[in-house]
């Protein structure tokens, strides 16, 4: 299987449906821990620590990737990292937590439909790769 890294340098960023669509249509399963009417929140079906979940809006509304963000997006923006600390919270993150944003083929995305990863249950490091 490709590694992450390859995964995203293959893919051409591009606003078509994705396969979060489907986790958002309950056409494929996904292990959700968390839903509301604008935010999903599920676990990383590869995970790269202990606790790995992806939260994601669930109208994309052009936000394939942060950088495509515009002022509309402010608040599903904001929404998205406030989610963040609820499930850090829900999962019982008390001694910190990273959340991260990849973006386009150098910053790792491998799929465009923007997503914040939540990490946590280990000791993070610093630079990250
Ligand atoms: P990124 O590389 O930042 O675009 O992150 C995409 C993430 O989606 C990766 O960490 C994948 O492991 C994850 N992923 C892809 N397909 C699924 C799926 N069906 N269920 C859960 N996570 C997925």
């Amino acid at each position: 299987m490709a590694s992450e890294k390859e995964a995203a340098i293959a893919v051409a960023p591009s606003d078509a449906p994705t396969i979060f669509d489907k986790i958002i249509k309950k056409e494929i399963p996904a292990n959700v821990v968390y839903e509301d009417d604008k935010v999903l929140a599920f676990r990383d079906i590869a995970p790269q620590a202990p606790t790995h979940i992806l939260i994601i809006p669930k109208v994309k509304d052009g936000l394939t990737g942060l950088s495509k963000a515009e002022e509309r997006h402010f608040e599903i923006l904001g929404r998205l990292l406030y989610t963040a600390k609820l499930v850090a919270k829900q999962e019982g993150l008390e001694d910190g937590f990273r959340v991260v944003i990849n973006d386009g083929p150098q910053g790792c995305q491998s799929v465009y439909h923007i997503h914040v990863h939540l990490l946590g249950g280990r000791q993070m490091n610093w630079p990250p790769g």
